[in-house]
């Protein structure tokens, strides 16, 4: 690697770490994150859908009763709003009315 192309790497490293550090101590917001759509990739293998009421509760891997999105325990976010971050779709926000197949009740 010549010197230039390693200082680049190195400044481009820097930049990136400091870019992490910012984001870490950010408190994630769903005012900043984009809506999760059912057609992602990742969210059709999930069977994410932004109404859990479209869901035949009989298709469920978990059969417990009222299940979406607001009262999983991966929600994150504040209570009461309509889209909220999820730990399984980092970067998205999901509708708290909806549903996927990972959905597990809080403690
Ligand atoms: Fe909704 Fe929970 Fe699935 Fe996240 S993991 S999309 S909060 S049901």
């Amino acid at each position: 690697m010549s010197k230039i192309a390693r200082r680049k790497f190195i400044q481009l490293s820097a930049a990136a770490a400091t870019g992490c550090f910012v984001q870490a101590g950010r408190e994630v917001r769903a005012d900043d994150l984009p809506h999760l759509s059912p057609d992602d990739p990742m969210a059709a293998a999930m069977k994410y859908t932004h109404d859990a009421s479209s869901v035949d509760p009989a298709t469920r891997n978990n059969p417990a009763a009222e299940q979406n999105c607001a009262n999983c325990a991966l929600i994150q976010g504040n209570d009461g709003d309509e889209w909220r971050p999820c730990q399984i779709f980092p970067g998205k926000a999901v509708a708290a009315n909806g549903w996927c197949s990972v959905w597990a009740p809080k403690a």
